[in-house]
């Protein structure tokens, strides 16, 4: 089996839990990688013999971002909205109808195209993971076509038929959630491994308490693991039923009553808090309180929420500069909400940590600390490297 040394690391940031904030900080460190999994790590002299091998140059290493929450299988362009919302236009959902018609009328090769450069621009970001939504289809054989794009990209697939309600059952909101736990489920469910619902009774073309309940229990009967937009424009009731649903991660919770924060706060090995500030960027919307979550002991991470109308941006390092000026976070909480954060919120081990055994999934930043991810914002500092 080939082996790769990884030498010339500066700063090793291995998010493994261990130190004052749990960064796990090591210099003059090195890894060896065989099959895409770390089999060593130790002192760069005592490193053992190996068949390749890969210089950083001095630059700073940490786990490669875990971006738990994007929508990146969609066709269109909705600048226009962004611009009015910046002359003072609120944000309501309803844009999302319109990616939904460029979506539905784009071929397959176009969306595969368009998906697959948002990936490449996800991981010259340093993201190493992606999970990626369905949602513009939000019929059957749309929803499964999504699906079946995003799968090319990622194992992490979520059918996101509880998007919005489509227009053309704007005067029959039962039956389209109806059709989302039935037949749509049933053709979706073998190409998703979760599945998730916009639980937003203050936007009307979201989905109240009742139908996120009725489509997220049919989505577990299926076999999917749960995951839920909620608490994003204003007090609702997304973080409780997340929580008393087991769901793996509630994201956005802009809005949180402290009945939530202790909700979230006792489901804390189960539920993660996932938090989009760049949704709040491109809305011009309040911030969530990130650092009233931690000092409850919730367990939070950090994810772009990368989509044409409220943030197209995949930028992890943005989402951590920003939470670091605006949620609250330190620049340690946020780079180990960014990685292992987002490994907890996709209930995966293997990831968002350097750790012998654990993937070889890494950021590598040309810096000489994490620091200079929240340092320098809009830099162009970070990429990917999985071996
Ligand atoms: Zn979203």
């Amino acid at each position: 089996m080939s082996s790769t040394l990884i030498t010339g690391i500066g700063q090793l940031v291995s998010c493994d839990g261990s130190g004052p904030d749990g960064l796990g900080i090591r210099t003059g460190h090195a890894l060896i990688v065989e099959a895409g999994r770390i089999v060593w790590l130790g002192p760069a002299g005592s490193a053992p013999a190996a068949d390749h091998g890969i210089d950083c140059a001095g630059a700073t290493v940490t786990p490669g971002f875990v971006d738990t929450h994007t929508h990146l299988v969609f066709a269109g362009d909705r600048a226009d909205e962004f611009a009015a919302r910046m002359t003072g236009q609120r944000y309501d959902g309803g844009g999302i109808g319109r990616t939904v018609a460029a979506t539905r009328a784009a071929d397959d090769d176009q969306l595969r195209r368009l998906t697959a450069e948002r990936v490449r621009a996800a991981r010259e970001q340093g993201s190493t993971t992606l999970e990626i939504k369905s949602g513009y289809g939000l019929d059957s054989g749309q929803e499964v076509r999504l699906l079946r794009i995003a799968a090319e990209f990622t194992p992490e697939t979520t059918f996101l038929g509880g998007h919005v309600v489509p227009a053309e059952y704007a005067g029959d909101r039962a039956g389209y959630v109806d059709l989302v736990r039935g037949a749509m489920l049933t053709a979706a469910a073998p190409h998703a491994r979760w599945i998730d619902v916009f639980c937003e009774p203050n936007s009307p073309h979201a989905f109240t308490a009742d139908e996120a309940r009725a489509i997220l229990e049919a989505g577990a009967a299926a076999g999917l693991g749960l995951r839920v937009h909620g608490n994003q424009l204003g007090p609702g009731p997304g973080v409780q039923l997340a929580v008393e649903l087991g769901a793996a991660s509630v994201d956005h919770c802009t809005h949180l009553s402290d009945t939530d924060v202790a909700a979230l706060a006792d489901a804390r090995e189960q539920t993660v808090a996932t938090l989009l500030p760049g949704v709040e960027f491109a809305t011009r919307s309040p911030y969530p309180d990130g650092a009233r979550l931690l000092a409850a002991g919730v367990t939070v991470a950090l994810a772009s929420d990368c989509n044409p109308g409220t943030c197209h941006s995949s930028s992890m390092p943005f989402m951590i500069a920003l939470a670091v000026r605006e949620l609250g976070l330190s620049p340690a909480q946020a780079l180990l909400a960014a990685t292992v954060g987002g490994a907890r919120a996709l209930r995966r081990s293997d990831i968002g940590r350097i750790v012998v055994g654990g993937r070889a999934d890494l950021a590598v930043i040309d810096a000489p600390s994490y620091l200079h991810l929240a340092y320098r914002p809009g830099m162009a500092l970070t990429r990917a490297l999985q071996i």
